[in-house]
């Protein structure tokens, strides 16, 4: 499976094919730019179409880069996000490895978990996956280049938490979120966005990313709020669907903009019944999608 857009050829070749165009794309990128602005404002007064994320891009898209195909179709065109479906289905078959300690800076945790599953056994790092693989799509209708830490066909544990941090660093990733469900006692429902807090100690420094780790939190919450119409987590964050963590490798290690979404509660029985449910992951996957590209666009204060 591919992971890159297949809007995947190099702006070179297009232009050097276009020959005689060069002058003229070259000229249209700050109309391009300027097309961005004006759908940022519409957007920042309240009026951004829910459909954001998989509808035609809006028309002023159209009008600026006539000329210069792909643009109108891959507004997000050169953003890099990585994805990290949360777990790995066969950890379980692997306790050893994942049980390695590891350096996240702040400490010393396990290389990875098995996850948690809902009562009747579809286990959470079933549903990261799913859900991985549905937002890659809406992801990659907006042109942005998605890489996952990763899939079905890659190693059959982990990898590490380190190593899912790397992943992004190395993809120099605009954005990078690690796709949850949690495991809380039932009567706790509701999702909530895990932000990095400030971790200055071994290998971890994510002062320069806590800020716009908060804006890309913010922006997926008020998005998948929205979206799914799942409430905020009932027993973290106190109603605002955000919290703070300094214990998680994956937060700790990342040098590029980064958080957690846990989806919902998979012991809790509504929840459940959510989280099992193809129609609704697609709804979650669009929700988190259109907070990326929100973010990506700029947006400061979605959530
Ligand atoms: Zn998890």
């Amino acid at each position: 499976m591919s992971y890159t857009s297949p809007e995947s050829e190099p702006p070179q070749q297009r232009r050097t094919r276009r020959g005689p165009l060069v002058v003229a794309l070259a000229a249209l990128v700050p109309g391009v730019l300027i097309g961005w602005l004006a759908y940022e404002a519409v957007g920042a007064g309240g009026a951004e179409p829910a459909d954001a994320a998989t509808s035609p891009s809006p028309s002023v898209h159209a009008s600026a880069s006539a000329g210069a195909d792909g643009a109108a179709a891959a507004p997000l065109k050169g953003k890099v996000v990585v994805i990290d479906p949360g777990h790995n289905p066969d950890n379980f078959r692997h306790t050893a490895e994942i049980n390695r300690q590891v350096d996240i800076g702040s400490g010393h945790k396990e290389c990875d978990t098995t996850g948690t599953s809902t009562d009747d056994g579809y286990a959470e790092a079933k549903f990261t996956l799913d859900v991985t693989h549905r937002l890659r799509t809406l992801l990659e209708r907006q042109g942005v280049t998605v890489r996952l830490t990763h899939d079905d066909k890659g190693p059959d544990w982990g990898p590490c938490v380190t190593e899912r941090a790397e992943i992004g660093n190395k993809a120099h990733a605009d954005a990078a979120i690690s796709i949850h469900a949690d495991g809380a006692p039932v009567g706790d429902r509701g999702f909530h966005v895990i932000l990095p807090g400030t971790v200055h100690a071994g290998g971890a420094d994510t002062r320069p990313i806590v800020g716009p780790s908060r804006d890309l939190g913010k922006s997926v919450a008020g998005s998948f709020l929205r979206v799914t119409g799942e409430p905020p987590s009932n027993y973290i964050g106190h109603g605002t669907a955000l919290d703070t963590r300094t214990d998680l490798g994956g937060l700790n290690l990342s040098t590029v903009p980064k958080v957690f979404i846990e989806c919902g509660n998979m012991r809790d029985t509504k929840d459940a019944a959510l989280l099992t449910s193809g129609t609704w992951r697609q709804k979650a996957a669009q929700g988190i999608s259109e907070g990326i590209v929100s973010f990506l666009r700029g947006s400061r204060s979605a959530g």
